[in-house]
């Protein structure tokens, strides 16, 4: 399907993406002995000018997806493909020129700016990378930049440490828009912020997102963060997606195990609603299991309370079978042998 630029609805696609980081043995042979599987076979689309919240606890691979997607790791296998482009057969001067189009956030306002550099050259050392604009029109540039986050633009010659942490995801925030990108990935950017400060980086990453008709994977760790920013949900565990669906759906009918675990564990607003809710509270047990090892059939069988159930519903061992993931209604997709 295309708009009405002629341009296709899908932005990003992404098929059967993994990224295994080797694990060796040795120091002179360095034997190959496992994988870590951070990512692996991981299906989906971002549509022109949507946001996708992209959810897990840490360490389920939701970073990792983020950076293989922009190539920052080169995927061990699978397609991204942007703006119809695969970006893994990419390589030098053309995966340059695509990666102007897509850009980061990260995490960590106070680690992800060098020190020594002026917000000056921060913002600006993009358009000098992909040569853009020179001299006083750059400084105009980054000034303009500056502006639009919410920053006064006589502080371009200032140094991070001169700034609040909610001004330095700001900076981030222009320093990723100076290219003019279509897609943004958005890796945990209020993670690390004040509670007070939270809510303004979001209205002013929906703000940008209105004003220049940007794209985001919205990366968090928890679904009370995503709710309000994000047109569809992908929830991650141990390298695989098991659910996807439009916000809505996922807050009012949860289907996987694991995503009714996490919803149980959102707080709410009102607080006789919260005690109700608390006595309904899924709380799993054990740990999860190591990348380097993960369970056979469905990856969250040790530690789903659902698994006797698709044993006496459905008479399928989780631990033996693995779960296909899945369109079980229109838009919803979930891994689970409970559905479909
Ligand atoms: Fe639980 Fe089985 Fe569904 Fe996996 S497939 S989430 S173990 S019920």
């Amino acid at each position: 399907m295309t708009n009405g630029n002629g341009k296709s609805d899908t932005l990003l696609k992404v098929e059967n993406l993994k990224m295994y980081f080797p694990i060796t043995k040795g120091i002179l042979f360095q034997r190959h002995v496992g994988d870590i599987k951070a990512v692996d076979d991981v299906t989906f689309e971002v549509k022109r000018g949507e946001t996708l919240g992209l959810v897990g606890e840490s360490g389920c691979g939701k970073s990792t997806t983020g950076r293989a997607i922009l190539q920052l790791y080169r995927p061990t296998d699978g397609r991204v493909e942007f703006e119809g482009q695969n970006l893994t057969e990419l390589k030098g001067e053309s995966l340059r020129k695509m990666r102007r189009n897509m850009q980061m956030i990260f995490q960590d306002p106070y680690a992800s700016l060098n020190p020594r550099m002026t917000v000056g050259s921060i913002v600006g050392e993009p358009l000098e990378v992909h040569g853009i604009l020179s001299g006083k029109a750059r400084k105009e540039r980054v000034k303009e930049l500056l502006n639009i986050v919410g920053l006064n633009p006589y502080f371009i010659n200032r140094y991070p440490h001169e700034f609040s942490g909610g001004q330095r995801q700001r900076i981030g925030v222009a320093r990723a828009l100076a290219v003019q990108p279509d897609f943004i990935v958005c890796d945990e950017p209020i993670s690390a912020l004040d509670v007070s400060i939270q809510a303004q980086v979001i209205n002013l990453l929906e703000d940008l997102q209105a004003e220049f008709g940007l794209t985001y994977l919205f990366i968090a760790h928890d679904l009370a963060v995503v709710r309000h920013i994000s047109d569809r949900i992908a929830v991650m565990y141990l390298g695989k997606i098991v659910e996807l669906t439009d916000r809505d759906s996922l807050y009012k009918t949860p289907f996987h195990p694991y995503t009714q675990a996490l919803l149980s564990a959102v707080p709410l607003p009102d607080p006789i609603a919260e005690i109700e809710r608390a006595k309904h509270r899924i709380i799993l047990e054990g740990d999860v299991p190591s990348p380097a090892n993960p369970p056979k059939g469905c990856n969250f069988c040790t530690r789903c309370p659902a698994r006797d159930r698709a044993l006496k519903e459905k008479g399928i061992d989780c631990g033996e079978v693995e779960p296909e993931f899945k369109e079980v209604e229109s838009g919803h997709w979930v891994a689970c042998h409970l559905f479909g």
